[in-house]
């Protein structure tokens, strides 16, 4: 019987290598095989570049023999060492062979090979030691290679490269594929006739045989387009599949209630809502007031006032008699929600005090760090229902906090909760699960909301509260410049001087080891990564709040009022220092990137970076959303010793040149890599996408995205398309799905 994907592989290869597959390279079936795609192609006569080896990398090169030479080893003098340098034309590299002085007659001068092994450095030069080698075959000897199994596999023109293992080089993995191809059965297409003919798809036999053998490059190109439109198909269906289970549960109905808790609020904001706050406001009040749980991603440019549409959605679960849940991602910023709450909402939210008003509820605030009585009565008006509104960190989600009626979670600057915890959250709701609105902090490019969020509904806070003054941002460079960086500290003297307050934020927190530090203060979130270092990168250790702060406060801000904050502080330590700014206590903030998110003292204008180089393009965005909050133009000044032209300039001049978070986000996603973006890093779990590019392939997803969508809402379970159920199965599984709502 001819294999067929589902087969083990031992069906269509040999034992030993179906076995030396399974365990170096986890593939066990024939589908595993073929969807262990190459990972470039290289051309006959194209050599690879050898300047972009990395040491310790494991490479597959193609390169030239260059020069060949034999000599004694020096301690072992009757032992022989081959030295052959290979290039590419311009850089060379040196592979060495010992005591295989037979394989001088193999490799000759001029001929053209592709070389495999771990990257090397020896007396400055890179090497590969005792590499593994295929030569090619020469234009002539290919005529009278019939047959020959080893020459044959480079016959064509893109040579397949795969991702190797060690003791499975790229050409172990051809030769399986192509022993694979020969004898299997026709792959019945599991995408549907219509779906195929509308999007003009390459049937799944012919894309997954010129994958691995592409005739040319135009086959190639179509061969991946198929195979991406299955990734992205996939991806989407489980998605619409999930949105779909969702709507589907109950919940309890919370319509909004004439003269409640909402409309005393709304009377008493002292400003007007924006036209997006508005109508963002009517469609949240409209799933609230439906049988089904809400879960929907608010997304918002920085300063775009979100935090007044959750409370509002908060009050109207409050006035139909629930609870509701305010998640943040640090003890800073559930103190910070909760006091605005309290000060916004004055006697409606003392219920229980003498001066309360006749509606009025609680807010309790729960955090790790309380003391044990706070806390228990924090957890006692959870449990017994008279805190309408519980703002926490994710003390929230311990065992032992108990709701009334929870009818509502809500989660602010939402990078920085994975889903289990909204899992854990949505699990105090008793018996039917609360509403979820999730907000992000980062605008979010369209591919990563489509695929990352897919199982949400999403709106989008795109403008700012009118009155807002930009903020003005530049570039102090201080290789080139020096002297900017005086005037800086003196503007940051003129703002205080106007009655304003400033922030200097450094990358590091200093007097920790570096490792120390990457649990703190946020660091071990993929969103914040640092760029990759670069040319731009000095070699010292970054700035450090510890260091800085005490010079300002000697030298150039000598009359000012300094604070620091970092994510070392003990709890009450920070909150004290919190309370002391927006309070303005405080003139100057020297803090490390725990102001980052939500951090909102309108009185701030002005924001200094240190070693503004070590942050990223959206992290830097956020930042300087802290000084754009009042009436007063906000000024950032970017300081950094990374010379004109490097990668880290370009970066902080489009911060610069920009205030548009979506523009800045889609630079961020082209600067990172894919992985980071869907999580897979962190997770360590393979990525089960392996062609698909949230970058490049934005077409592809949106076209899979409403295929699926209509195919799932007809067909829930795709009982019609089994093959295509189980091969979204295989592409997504549970797992996984859950790894793409963790960025
Ligand atoms: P973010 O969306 O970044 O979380 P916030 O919710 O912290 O923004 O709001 C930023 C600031 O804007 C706050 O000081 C808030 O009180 C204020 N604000 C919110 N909505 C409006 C509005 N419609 N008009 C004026 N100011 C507003
Ligand atoms: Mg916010």
């Amino acid at each position: 019987m001819q294999p067929t994907l589902a087969s083990p592989l031992r069906d269509a290869v040999g034992d030993k290598t179906a076995k030396a597959l399974i365990e170096k390279l986890d593939l066990h079936t024939v589908g595993d095989l073929l969807h262990h795609y190459p990972r470039r192609y290289a051309e006959r006569g194209e050599v690879s570049d050898l300047g972009a080896l990395e040491i310790g990398e494991h490479v597959t090169v193609a390169a030239k023999i260059d020069k060949i030479t034999v000599r004694p080893m020096r301690q072992k003098p009757r032992s022989k060492m081959l030295e052959v340098t290979v290039t590419d034309g311009r850089r060379y590299l040196q592979l060495t062979f010992f005591n295989q002085a037979w394989r001088e007659r193999q490799l000759t001068i001029g001929r053209w090979g592709l070389f495999s092994g771990k990257v090397g450095q020896f007396r400055d030069k890179l090497q590969l030691n005792q590499p593994d080698y295929q030569l090619l075959a020469e234009p002539g000897e290919l005529a009278d290679s019939q047959g020959s199994d080893v020459l044959a596999e480079f016959a064509n023109a893109l040579i397949p490269v795969y991702p190797a293992a060690a003791n499975v080089p790229t050409w172990t993995i051809a030769r399986a594929v192509r022993a694979t191809l020969d004898i299997l059965a026709d792959v019945d297409d599991p995408m549907p006739e219509a779906i195929r003919r509308r999007r003009h798809l390459p049937d799944l036999d012919g894309a997954l045989r010129a994958i691995h053998q592409p005739a040319s490059k135009e086959d190639l190109y179509r061969a991946k387009y198929r195979l991406k439109w299955d990734e992205a198909f996939g991806l989407q269906a489980t998605l619409a599949q999930r949105r779909l289970a969702a709507a589907a549960r109950p919940a309890t109905a919370r319509p909004p209630r004439l003269g409640g808790l909402l409309e005393a609020f709304d009377a008493a904001l002292p400003f007007a809502l924006t036209e997006g706050q508005a109508r963002i406001g009517d469609e949240i009040a409209d799933d609230l007031a439906a049988e089904h749980p809400m879960h929907r991603l608010l997304q918002g440019e920085v300063g775009s006032g979100k935090t007044v549409v959750a409370i509002r959605a908060m009050l109207q679960i409050v006035d139909s008699g629930g609870q509701a849940a305010l998640l943040a991602p640090t003890e800073v910023l559930a103190a910070q929600h909760a006091r605005s709450i309290r000060a916004m909402l004055g006697p409606m939210a003392r219920a229980g005090e003498l001066d309360a008003a006749e509606t009025a509820t609680r807010v309790a605030l729960l955090t790790g760090s309380l003391a044990a009585a706070p806390r228990r009565a924090a957890l006692a008006e959870a449990a017994d229902g008279s805190a309408g509104i519980v703002v926490g960190t994710h003390a929230l989600l311990s065992e032992g906090v108990e709701f009334a009626d929870l009818g509502l979670v809500v989660v602010d600057e939402q990078h920085r909760f994975g889903v289990e915890q909204r899992d854990a959250l949505r699990a105090k709701g008793g018996e039917t699960p609360p509403h979820v609105l999730v907000m992000t902090a980062t605008p979010i490019p369209r591919t990563v909301a489509m695929t990352v969020f897919g199982d949400l509904e999403t709106s989008a806070l795109t403008q700012l509260p009118s009155g807002r003054s930009p903020i003005a941002t530049s570039v102090v460079p201080v290789a080139e410049k020096p002297g900017w960086l005086a005037r800086a500290w003196q503007r940051v003297n003129e703002e205080v001087a106007a009655g304003h307050q400033a922030y200097i934020v450094c990358p590091r927190i200093g007097e920790a080891t570096a490792e120390e530090e990457d649990e703190l203060d946020g660091a071990d979130d993929p969103n914040l990564e640092p760029p990759p270092e670069d040319e731009g990168t000095a070699k010292r250790p970054p700035l450090a709040v510890l260091e800085v702060a005490p010079k300002l406060a000697e030298g150039p801000l000598t009359d000012l009022r300094i604070g620091i904050l970092h994510g070392k502080l003990p709890p009450d330590e920070k909150d004290a220092v919190m309370s002391d700014f927006a309070a303005h206590r405080l003139d100057v903030l020297v803090a490390t990137t725990v102001i980052e998110v939500g951090v909102d003292v309108p009185n701030s204008t002005a924001m200094v970076i240190m070693d503004a180089d070590r942050f990223g393009v959206s992290q830097l965005h956020q930042l300087r959303g802290r000084v754009g909050r009042g009436s007063a133009a906000g000024l950032c000044l970017l300081v950094t010793d990374a010379p004109a032209g490097t990668k880290a300039r370009e970066r902080l001049d489009a911060v610069a040149s920009t205030t548009d978070g979506f523009e800045l986000a889609q630079l961020d996603l082209e600067q990172r890599r894919e992985g980071d973006v869907l999580g897979v890093a962190q997770s360590g779990r393979r990525s089960r996408l392996k062609l698909l590019s949230l970058i490049q392939d934005e077409d592809v997803i949106k076209d899979a995205r409403t295929e699926a969508t209509t195919l799932v809402s007809e067909d829930p379970e795709l009982r019609a398309h089994p093959g295509l159920a189980a091969a979204v199965d295989a592409l997504v599984d549970p797992d996984a799905a859950d790894y793409l709502e963790k960025t």
